[in-house]
Formats: structure tokens, sequence, C-alpha cells
């Protein structure tokens, strides 16, 4: 490889906001059959807003709110955003917040108002003693049926209600998945979320349901990318995320939306200035055009 070429190639990716990291990054393009896809805030745009409230029977949706949006106010995550922003919203006021841990990818936990307050992954409900959950399993799996992510909330220990949010896809998100498929290139979604929001953002942007890998924990994405692998697949992985940067590192070629987190950012060969999801087929034709021009 010349490196006036690689120079040029990299100058023009620069230009167009695509940031290659290097002439490995290049060589990797060549290879990659698969592109892995992030969700959250990376297919959509990560900005999430509050959809509905259920509460369990003794209790009232606007408490449950208040409690929700209380221990959320500790998180960054978009999820907490919207939780609290739909809280504001509504008029129902967060009170104070102590002992607060975030455990990434599940959810948060605290204190609030001498109640200990749980909210996290959905899925936690359908782990519960037979007629435990007050119902409210059945009520998240619909909610979730229909795109939206689903937080359970529990006061000291006992299910206290359930909060849906969702966000869009972005709008380029289908023209992005279309111009992979054209350049021969199979797409795939991998995400925390769950399988209900997941399948609904794959019809949305158009990957096949077959290849979507869903309720995925933060460290499960890097063994997913491992197993594709050892398939004999070559992955290049998108993503946008703390929880995506182990996995940005292992893929044959990582690539981070510069939207994103700085962990993602630093784990991957490629950075989208922007984060426009057809930056990605943008990034792989160019690089391959540059080594072309290279042999
Ligand atoms: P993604 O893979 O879509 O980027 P994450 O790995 O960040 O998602 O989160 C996976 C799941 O963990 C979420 O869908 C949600 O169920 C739960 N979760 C994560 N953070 C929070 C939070 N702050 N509040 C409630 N639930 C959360
Ligand atoms: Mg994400």
């Amino acid at each position: 490889a010349t490196p006036m070429a690689l120079m040029v190639g990299t100058g023009n990716g620069a230009r167009r906001g695509i940031l290659i990291s290097g002439p490995s990054a290049l060589e990797s393009t060549r290879r990659v059959d698969t592109v892995v896809f992030d969700k959250t805030g990376t297919l959509t745009t990560g900005r999430m807003a509050l959809r509905a409230v259920v509460s369990a029977p003794s209790r009232d949706d606007d408490g449950v709110l208040a409690l929700a949006a209380s221990v959320e106010s500790g998180s960054e995550h978009p999820i907490a955003r919207a939780i609290v922003a739909g809280a504001a919203e509504r008029g129902v006021p967060a009170l104070e917040l102590q002992a607060f841990k975030s455990i990434a990818g599940r959810g948060v936990v605290g204190k609030v108002d001498g109640v200990e307050v749980q909210a996290g992954r959905a899925a936690s409900l359908t782990r519960l003693p037979a007629g435990k959950d007050a119902g409210l399993a059945a009520k998240a799996a619909e909610l979730e049926s229909d795109g939206a992510t689903v937080v359970a909330v529990y006061a000291d220990g006992e299910p206290a209600g359930i909060i849906a949010v969702a966000d869009e896809p972005k709008a380029e998100a289908g023209e992005a998945v279309e111009s992979l498929r054209r350049q021969g290139l199979d797409v795939a979604l991998l995400t925390g979320d769950n399988e209900g929001s997941a399948k609904a953002a794959a019809r949305a942007v158009g990957i096949s349901t077959e290849n979507v890998i869903s309720g995925v924990l933060p460290e499960g994405k890097l063994d997913k990318v491992r197993e594709l692998q050892e398939s004999g697949v070559a992955v290049a992985m998108v993503g946008d995320g703390v929880n995506d940067a182990p996995a940005l590192a292992r893929a044959d070629l990582g690539i981070a939306m510069g939207t994103g987190t700085d962990a993602a950012i630093e784990a991957g060969d490629i950075t989208l200035v922007s984060g426009d999801p057809r930056k990605v087929a943008e990034a792989i034709s160019l690089s391959r055009k540059t080594l072309a021009n290279i042999k």
C-alpha cells in the first residue's frame, strides 16, 4: 500500500465526516460480510418519550411515575431522561434521591422518601412467583409488542407499576440498511432491549426479523460478536453506547457513532462524525475504493 493513496483515502473520508483510524481499519472493510447494528441511539434517535404508565391495583399512576422519575434522576440513560421529562410534563414532582446505584444494561436503584425503589428490565416481572406481578407482566408484553421499552418499577421489592417509553427509527435508517444490502452485505440488529421493540425497529428499517438478537446484557454483546465470528462471519459492528465498546473492539471492524459515548469512539476503528447511519455504507465503500486504488 502506498502511503500517499492511504492519505488521500483517509483525507476524503475525513471531509465526509468518516474518521478512519488507520491502514488496518481500511483492510478490515474488505473482509466484512455482515453489519451488526446496535438499536438505541444507532438505528433509532435515542430520544425516547414517555408513552404509558400502568400502576399496580394498590397504587396510582402519578405515584408510580414520581417514584420512577426520582430514582431515574440519577441516570443519564435515554430511558431515564424520558421518564424524568415525562413526569415533569405531567406536573409530577420528583422526590429526593439517596443511595443511588446504576447497573449498566439492567436499571437503577435508590432510596426515595424512605422507600427502596428499583426501575429496570420488565423481564424481571416474569420471574416473580405466580400471581405476584399484579398483572403487570401481561401489560408489559402488550406494550413491548407495540414496540415500546418497558421499565418495571418496584417499591420495597413489590411491583408498583410499569412505564413504557419509545423512540423512533432515524429518518435515514431504512436507506442505510438498503445501501448496505446493495453492497452485498448482510444486516443484523443486536440490542439489550426487549424482543418486541427490537423486532418493531427491525421491521421499520428493513432488517429481517430473523437477524434480530435482543435482550442481550452488556457483556453479552461481545459474546454474540464472538459467536458470529466463530461461525465464520466477518462482523462490522456499529454502536454508540458504553455497552457497545467491547463488541466494537472485538468486531473485525468497529464503527462508532460520533454522537455516542467516548468509550464507543475509543473502541471503534472508524468514527462517523454525525449520527447518520447512511455513513456506514459510505465508509465501507470509500475504504474499499481506497484499497482498490492502492493495489
Ligand atoms: P441498548 O442495547 O438498546 O443500547 P442498554 O444495554 O443500555 O440498551 O439497556 C438494556 C435494557 O436495560 C433496557 O432496554 C432497559 O430494559 C434496561 N435499562 C438500562 N438502563 C436503564 C435505566 N436507567 N432505567 C430502566 N431500565 C434500564
Ligand atoms: Mg445504543
